[in-house]
């Protein structure tokens, strides 16, 4: 079997960033496919001029990816690092990663009265309607009602936490179709996203679709030609 090497990289610095997230991500984008270790996070993470070592290292690292939107492995995303070690495979960043809006209690309570406590996914006018605690007859998951922002485009930390129609209450498996199959800066589904995690059986149904839409045959021998030659 042929191990991989693997690379680690390397505190050049300084690192004078004012805050310890700024510091974490000047190390992160010096040594981008490289790995870090929590030791050297914890280096950099120190005031430059004190030399104090704050303690919550961890949690601004962790914003670096729920914030900024960051990419950054661990052990968990990837099989060859070790607890302690982490990766930002590069500099990109999902543009997605908007603040963490979220409404004030009172806002979500008035939500879930607007919702009669259920989820108010709509798809081709027809709505999801699962209650918090039932049974999801998709998932076989229990419904977990939890806030979703509707215009992500147009938000307002300052009012929208106050502001129930700019929320709306769905489950958790509209919730993550939201997330994955909904581009919420064109409001329109994200095919690409869709076919991908569609079943083998579903894609080629897509494909046959595709192929007829196009004017394309497919042969019984697995060969495409046009249908008009
Ligand atoms: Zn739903």
């Amino acid at each position: 079997m042929v191990e991989e090497k693997k690379l680690y990289g390397q505190i050049r610095g300084p690192y004078n960033q004012k805050t310890v997230k700024k510091r974490i991500e000047a190390l992160f984008l010096d040594n981008l496919g490289k790995i870090l270790t929590s030791e050297q996070i914890k280096q950099v993470a120190k005031d430059p001029y004190t030399g104090k070592q704050p303690e919550n290292w961890h949690q601004r690292l962790s914003e670096l990816r729920t914030d900024d939107g960051y990419t950054i492995l661990t052990w968990r995303n990837r099989g060859d690092l070790r607890v302690e070690e982490y990766m930002m495979p590069s500099a990109d960043k999902r543009p997605t990663a908007a603040k963490r809006l979220r409404p004030t209690a009172q806002t979500w309570k008035l939500v879930l009265e607007r919702a009669g406590n259920r989820c108010e996914w709509e798809e081709d006018g027809q709505a999801c309607r699962l209650g918090e605690g039932d049974t999801d007859p998709v998932s076989g998951g229990r419904v977990r009602l939890t806030p979703d922002h509707k215009a992500p485009h147009s938000v307002n930390p300052d009012t929208d936490p106050l502001d129930a129609t700019q929320w709306r209450a769905l489950c958790g498996r509209h919730q993550v179709m939201k997330r994955n199959y909904w581009d919420s800066t064109t409001g329109k589904l994200n095919i690409h996203a869709i076919i991908q995690s569609a079943t083998r059986a579903e894609k080629l149904i897509a494909f046959r679709f595709l192929l007829d839409y196009f004017g394309y045959i497919l042969h019984a021998d697995g060969s495409i030609t046009r249908a008009d030659v």
